[in-house]
C-alpha cells in the first residue's frame, strides 16, 4: 500500500532540510505533486493532506481528471509539464495556470492565440534542454533571449514569463545532475539581468530522484511524482 500522506510528510521534511542546508529561506521551495498516470482518488487523497499544486504531462489525461477535481476543490492549481504539441494548447490553457514546457517560439504564438480567445492570462516557464535523453527544451541562451525580446515588444499580452524549467539527465553520475541544474541557474541569472522588467525567479528543477540536488542549485519548485504516489503503472494506459 502506498501511503500518500506519509510520503508527502517525508518529502516536505526533506525539502525543508535541503533549504536549511543550502542556506535558503524556509518555504522558498514549492512542492508540485506530479499526478500523471494516477487516479482522481489518489489525487484527492493528496489534496486532503493539504497538497494544492499539481502537474500533469498530457493535456488529454489532465482534461479527463481535473475538471472534476476543480469542481470539488476550489484551491487547487494545475500546471502542464510535458512536451506540448500546438494542437493541444487550446485544451491546455483552459485548465492550467502555467505551461512549464515552453520549448519553442511557435508554441508561444499558439498559447497567445488561444488565451486571447478565452480572455485568460497564463504563466509560462522556458524549458531548457540540459539532459541527454530528453529532446525538448531551448538549446541555447540566444534562443531564449529572442523569445524574451518578443515579450519586451509586447507580442504576447496574455502570457507572463515566470522563469525556467529543466529535466536533469537520468544518470547515476551525480556531477552531470549538478551541472544541469547549475547551467540553468546561471542562465536564469543572466537573463534576469538582461530583462529586469520581468520577474523570472521561478526555477522548476528537481524530481523524485534529484530534488535535493536541485534545491542546492536554487530550485524554487520541485516536481515530484513517484516519491508521492508510487511507481507509475504504464500498462494501464
Ligand atoms: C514525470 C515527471 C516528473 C516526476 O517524475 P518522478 O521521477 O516520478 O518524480 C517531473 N517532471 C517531469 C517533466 C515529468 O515528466
Amino acid at each position: 500500500m502506498i501511503d500518500i500522506k506519509n510520503n508527502l510528510l517525508q518529502i516536505n521534511e526533506k525539502i525543508r532540510n535541503a533549504e536549511a542546508k543550502s542556506g535558503r529561506k524556509e518555504n522558498s521551495v514549492k512542492l508540485m505533486a506530479v499526478s500523471k498516470f494516477h487516479l482522481i482518488e489518489e489525487i484527492q487523497q493528496a489534496i486532503d493532506c493539504g497538497q494544492l499544486l499539481f502537474g500533469e504531462n498530457k493535456v488529454q489525461e489532465a482534461n479527463q481528471k481535473f475538471p472534476e477535481l476543480f469542481q470539488n476543490n476550489q484551491n487547487i492549481e494545475l500546471q502542464m509539464i510535458g512536451v506540448m504539441q500546438s494542437n493541444k494548447v487550446k485544451n491546455a490553457v483552459k485548465i492550467a495556470s502555467c505551461i512549464q514546457s515552453v520549448d519553442r517560439i511557435d508554441l508561444l504564438n499558439e498559447i497567445e492565440k488561444q488565451c486571447a480567445k478565452i480572455e485568460k492570462n497564463i504563466n509560462i516557464l522556458f524549458e531548457i534542454h540540459t539532459g541527454e535523453e530528453t529532446k525538448s527544451g531551448f538549446e541555447c541562451f540566444e534562443d531564449v533571449q529572442m523569445a524574451l525580446n518578443l515579450f519586451s515588444e509586447n507580442k504576447f499580452p496574455h502570457i507572463t514569463p515566470k522563469g525556467f524549467m529543466t529535466m536533469a539527465p537520468f544518470t547515476e553520475d551525480k556531477s552531470l545532475i549538478h551541472k544541469s541544474f547549475e547551467t540553468v541557474y546561471n542562465l536564469s541569472q543572466k537573463l534576469q539581468q538582461q530583462f529586469p522588467s520581468f520577474d523570472l525567479s521561478e526555477l522548476s528543477m528537481g524530481m523524485s530522484g534529484d530534488f535535493e540536488i536541485a534545491i542546492e542549485h536554487g530550485s524554487t519548485l520541485v516536481r515530484v511524482g513517484t516519491a508521492i504516489f508510487g511507481e507509475r503503472d504504464y500498462s494501464k494506459k
